[in-house]
């Protein structure tokens, strides 16, 4: 067997990055939090059922990049390809309709089959932010709201565009489809396979297509904006005001279409020109059908999810390790000693670095390579006294304290 490797497509987060991905998903808890939003999680599996009905089997997701299989009980299992679909199905099963509008933060491991590159994997790990029982207006800007605010927190915000765009209500949606399926048809030799079938099932799925002649076709197929209803012209014209009250700019993408089944009105997607091909750094949209697909009551939503790695690579590096101070032990009796002063420090909250063994020598080299601030050198002598050394890594200074005042020394 050659070296052992990860799955691909996978990867392991050693902790220098994962102190990286933690500040992506702390800081975007934390703005949720300043929303109102709530934490939640489900399961890693569903019933294939939840993905297939929901985001359409016509879809990407569900066609060709499920991690599906049958577990040893026979249950038709689905890895998660994405939130949305389990935190529906959880409002269901939950019955959280008395919690109405729900607002939820969700952060986890997503798997899709796909082909591996820069900033797309197989399992990669997803923020999620939905706004479930809310048909307002006001839902929609607000969660877009919340995006930019984790954003601008990560310091990238600058680094991406908004852009927004509305798939309209269902009556808006059929006269377009028809559009749609009129141009398409006489264009029929020039279309990809995928999209032939699309033409039959899905039309607007053809807008999302990554294939290079569909979208030649796509740049001069009829825009939505045609086909609006009075109703869904208003919802988008309130949603973009609500955007402009909260300070939030965006433009306006008439080609923008999400590649799932379940969104209707409002669509947009963070983008930036720096992830290569791998540019959509967070998306979403409203999905007022999903739950009654789903077998709910009818029940409106919105919500997004941003891909971790993106972000991570958007953002600058944290190296935010705890300061840690090292406890530097000489003689047996000290060594003992080190071990009771060790668990007062971290009682008092205080990161200690206490190496199994080793001459004074390789303790310090140990303390500089894990970036201490500071030694606590205890010696036979200091112990007589009830005292000790603290050493100052950054100056080199020494200076010798009652044992007594050490945590209140370390805390200033
Ligand atoms: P793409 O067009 O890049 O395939 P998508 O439309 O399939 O994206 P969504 O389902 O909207 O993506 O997922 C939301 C976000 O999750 C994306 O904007 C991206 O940041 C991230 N994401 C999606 N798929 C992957 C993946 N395979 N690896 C890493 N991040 C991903
Ligand atoms: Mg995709």
């Amino acid at each position: 067997m050659a070296q052992l490797q990860p799955v691909r497509g996978t990867h392991d987060i050693l902790p220098d990055d994962f102190a990286r991905f933690r500040h992506v998903v702390d800081t975007a808890r934390h703005a949720a939090s300043l929303f109102g939003y709530r934490e939640m999680a489900t399961p890693i599996f569903e019933f294939t059922e939840v993905f297939a009905r929901s985001m359409g089997e016509t879809s990407d997701v569900v066609s060709k990049e499920m991690y599906s299989f049958t577990d040893k009980g026979g249950e038709g299992l689905t890895l998660r390809p994405e939130y949305t679909a389990g935190i529906c199905r959880a409002f269901i099963s939950n019955g959280l309709q008395q919690h109405v509008p729900l607002k939820t933060f969700a952060w986890g491991p997503m798997f899709r089959f796909e082909r591996p590159q820069k900033g797309r994997q197989r399992q990669f790990h997803q923020i999620d932010i939905e706004v479930i029982g809310s048909a307002e207006p006001q839902a929609d800007a607000e969660v877009i709201g919340v995006a930019a605010e984790i954003l601008r927190r990560l310091g990238i915000l600058d680094k991406c565009v908004l852009e927004l765009n509305t798939l309209g209500d269902p009556e808006s949606r059929s006269g377009y489809r028809d559009a749609l399926v009129a141009y398409f048809s006489g264009h029929l030799a020039r279309l990809s396979e995928d999209s032939r079938r699309r033409l039959e099932k899905n039309p607007l799925r053809i807008l999302d297509s990554k294939d290079e002649g569909d979208r030649a076709l796509v740049a001069d197929a009829p825009l939505i904006d045609d086909y609006l209803t009075p109703h869904a012209r208003d919802f988008f014209a309130a949603v973009k005001d609500g955007l402009g009250a909260a300070g939030v700019p965006f433009t306006v993408n008439p080609r923008l279409v999400r590649g799932l089944d379940y969104y209707t009105h409002t669509a947009f997607e963070f983008t930036t020109t720096m992830l290569g091909a791998q540019g959509t750094v967070l998306a979403g949209g409203r999905y007022d059908g999903l739950i009654e697909q789903l077998g709910g009551k009818p029940t409106p939503g919105i919500g997004w999810a941003g891909g971790i790695e993106r972000l991570v690579l958007l953002s600058d590096p944290q190296p935010v390790p705890a300061p840690m101070v090292a406890l530097v032990p000489i003689g047996a009796a000290a060594e003992a000693a080190a071990v009771t002063l060790a668990g007062e420090l971290r009682r008092a909250d205080i990161a200690v670095e206490l190496a199994y063994g080793g001459n004074a020598g390789k303790r310090f080299k140990r303390a500089d390579r894990l970036g201490c601030v500071a030694a606590v050198v205890i010696g036979d002598d200091e112990l007589a006294r009830g005292a000790v050394v603290l050493k100052d890594l950054k100056s080199g200074t020494q200076t010798e304290l009652p044992r007594a005042d050490l945590v209140a020394r370390l805390k200033a």
